[in-house]
């Protein structure tokens, strides 16, 4: 859903009047006279048709001389330098047939715009200073906004003499709203009047940003023609956005005309690179301030600019500390309680008290916490799922929700206003404001504000400027960049907490899983070990089964009885290698001693038998085994994993090899087994050394434990083992120990 543009009806738009290209007007004001020329040989191109009125010359001769035959060769000298200079905009007073004419020029796609315009008497300069020195003084008085702006009405009506001088101030939608006005006494006052946004389009308003100071001189005026009409530079039309002497859209002359305004002047106030407002001045009749009396005009606009600025930024400044400070105890009851409810909405300090708010509710795993004036929770509950929750972005904040969401129109009072926050899927806070009825003056029914022109044939602006009452309900205060960046620091804050509580949950929890842990190996211990003498018994049984009663037992008697013995040996086995792996993991201290390699390496050998279980197969043993550092009865352990293992998976083999020795791996001393057997599958070369891991079929006896006790087994004396194999073409063990490592590891 897009967002809502405006809590004001929707209005007529004055389309073309949006879109007109105001810059490329073609025409002058009468006030001044425009001469183009180009920038290279300063031969005049293009000039307005009243040079004869402004500087008695005219225009048609003019349109066969250069810039320098103007001038005086000492006003052309400055002329040129102002051009080299960085600013082109900067004015020059020069003397044209004994007449004082101010010259402006600036450069324009290819071509140099020149305004001539006569300058009136020179006022005593210091008459200004003072003013300007006053008014200063009064600036930095004023506590308020309002104070600010009464004063630059007063002393700007003083200073130029217009009938009415008003600040004009922007809302959101861009709708004006005078808010100081100082006035001839028979004349209404237009205070506290709002305006559509579109009396003043969007391309005016970027025109603002870029000049400043507009003056409309004489809305009665014929607008200047300019001889030719198109740039023989460029084959444009000229772009006069630049020019003080641009001609005025005649939808705004009608305008100015229905609202019964002569000249007007209007200065640009900028609060942080946007256009705030303006200083809007009106006369009943024509009226011209020149060049020098613009400037100071705009200086005055721009020093009632920093002092909004200043006050601006002072009130954001206090109200983010005080903002700070609630936060900073939030945090601190946060860490009290470890309990974000009673944190947040049940101490002294709540979090409805860091926003301006009627209330605020706070949705945590499915429940409500709600605090002042706020919906109830079946109908928070329908916002959350029904609107907020399909809203692009965490953080949401309207002061006209019924608007968006129609149902909201129910609890309007508590919540026509809301800002809420998204923590995580299941924890947002919202902040509700109530409705502010208010009753909004419009000058002139912003619904009629403009009509079909039949004779024009176009649209023309509102006749009417009478005041327009319209009561607008449903709304609430505003919100603004404060409250949301309040709000977006208040969401690090309960992260960070929530962060730090998830990380001690977790630490517990795996405390707790390591106990659990010890416990279950305990366990498994004894619970293999218990096992044992009923297996053992077992066998017993069978033995005496086999040998008493064996000749009377069928073929497929004997047969099960077979696979019953087969079995009993797997199941000891098993619980051999369980127990054999759950004591190493109770195991701290190891017997360290120096041990020959070689000579445990043939005990293994001859324990097992491995001779004569497996005749086929060649052992290889290299003869400069070292001797290593460790627990002799866990190395046997290893080394009877690892050769049992070579030989049962490669004793398939036609001709099998078996081979131990030692290389060089990771800047290691590395043992190595190797085989010519069926080798490992690599989606297997990790897992096998998990329990009961086993990549082969049941074609190969084992209990899937004897890797994972050589595993152990390695670790508990520092080192690393792993293995690198391919199918069918065998696998080679490589471990290393490293008892210096288990003993920095122990200290
Ligand atoms: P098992 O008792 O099954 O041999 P181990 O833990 O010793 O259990 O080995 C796990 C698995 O690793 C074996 O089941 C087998 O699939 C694979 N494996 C171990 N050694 C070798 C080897 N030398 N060649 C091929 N596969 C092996």
């Amino acid at each position: 859903m897009a967002p809502n543009p405006s809590p004001y009806p929707n209005r007529v738009d004055l389309d073309n009047c949006a879109k007109e290209p105001i810059h490329n007007i073609g025409r002058t004001q009468a006030y001044g006279v425009l001469i183009v020329c180009d920038p290279h040989t300063f031969q005049i191109v293009q000039v307005g048709e009243n040079a004869e009125e402004i500087i008695g010359i005219d225009f048609e001769e003019l349109l066969q001389k250069k810039i320098p035959d103007l001038l005086q060769e000492k006003d052309f000298k400055k002329f040129k330098h102002a051009l080299h200079g960085e600013d082109t905009s900067e004015a020059l007073e020069v003397n044209i047939n004994g007449r004082r004419i101010n010259v402006s020029a600036h450069f324009s796609e290819g071509s140099l715009i020149i305004d001539f315009e006569p300058l009136h008497d020179v006022q005593d300069p210091f008459v200004f200073q003072r003013q300007l020195a006053s008014i200063l003084n009064r600036f930095q008085a004023a506590s308020s906004v309002e104070d600010l702006s009464e004063i630059a009405v007063s002393f700007t009506k003083e200073m130029y003499g217009y009938d009415r001088v008003m600040i004009y101030r922007f809302d959101e939608q861009w709708n004006g709203e005078v808010i100081a006005e100082a006035k001839e006494e028979e004349l209404e006052t237009w205070l506290g009047l709002h305006y559509p946004a579109t009396d003043i389009p969007e391309q005016s308003r970027k025109l603002f940003l870029k000049h400043r100071v507009r003056i409309i001189s004489n809305v009665s005026y014929e607008p200047v023609p300019i001889t030719p009409e198109i740039s023989p530079l460029t084959n444009k039309p000229l772009d006069l956005s630049i020019s003080a002497l641009r001609a005025v859209s005649p939808i705004h002359i009608e305008y100015l005309r229905n609202m019964e305004v002569g000249a007007s002047l209007s200065a640009a106030i900028i609060v942080k690179g946007k256009l705030w407002g303006l200083i809007a001045c009106h006369h009943r009749t024509a009226k011209f301030l020149d060049f020098y009396q613009r400037e100071s005009c705009r200086f005055l606009a721009q020093i009632f600019s920093t002092e909004l600025t200043l006050r601006e930024t002072r009130e954001t400044l206090d109200r983010s500390e005080l903002a700070d400070n609630i936060r900073r105890q939030l945090i601190n009851q946060m860490n009290f309680h470890k309990d974000l409810i009673k944190a947040l909405c049940h101490d002294t300090v709540k979090f409805t008290d860091l926003i301006s708010c009627g209330g605020g509710a706070f949705y945590i795993k499915g429940t409500w916490e709600l605090l002042g004036q706020t919906p109830t929770r079946e109908q928070l509950q329908s916002l959350l799922f029904n609107f907020i929750k399909k809203q692009p972005k965490s953080l949401f904040m309207d002061r006209n929700l019924s608007a968006l969401f129609p149902e909201a129109k129910s609890y309007k009072e508590a919540a026509s206003g809301v800002l809420s926050l998204k923590i995580a899927e299941n924890k947002y806070f919202f902040w509700f404001r109530p409705e502010e009825v208010q009753v909004v003056n419009w000058g002139g029914n912003p619904e009629e504000k403009a009509f079909f022109n039949e004779k024009e044939q176009r649209l023309s602006p509102r006749k009417s400027f009478e005041k327009w009452s319209q009561e607008l309900t449903g709304v609430s205060e505003p919100w603004n960049v404060l409250d949301r960046n309040i709000a977006r620091a208040l969401r690090e804050n309960v992260s960070h907490f929530l962060l730090a509580r998830q990380r001690e949950e977790i630490e517990a929890l795996n405390e707790k899983l390591t106990a659990a842990n010890q416990e279950l190996e305990l366990f498994s211990y004894g619970l293999s070990h218990d096992l044992r003498a009923p297996i053992r018994g077992m066998e017993g049984f069978l033995t005496i089964l086999e040998e008493d009663h064996g000749e009377e037992l069928s073929a497929d008697g004997k047969q099960l009885l077979r696979m019953a013995r087969g079995l009993t040996e797997k199941m000891n086995l098993l619980i051999d290698n369980i127990l054999e792996y759950s004591r190493l993991s109770h195991i701290h201290g190891l017997d360290f001693q120096e041990i020959n390699t070689t000579e445990l390496i043939q005990e293994v050998l001859e324990l097992f038998n491995i001779k004569s279980s497996y005749p086929n197969t060649t052992i290889k043993i290299n003869k400069d085994l070292p001797k290593v550092k460790g627990d002799r009865r866990m190395l046997f352990q290893l080394w009877a994993n690892l050769l049992s293992n070579a030989y049962k998976y490669s004793a398939e083999n036609d001709a099998p090899v078996v081979e131990v020795g030692i290389t060089d791996r990771k800047g290691n001393n590395v043992f190595f087994i190797r085989d010519n057997g069926i080798g490992i599958k690599p989606e297997y070369k990790e897992k096998i050394f998990e329990t009961f891991i086993r990549a082969v079929g049941s074609r190969f006896k084992g209990s899937g434990i004897g890797l994972a006790i050589v595993k152990k087994i390695v670790e508990k004396h520092g080192g690393e083992v792993w293995v690198e194999s391919e199918p069918e073409k065998g696998s080679q063990f490589y471990f290393y120990l490293d008892p210096l490592n288990v003993k920095e590891r122990e200290q």
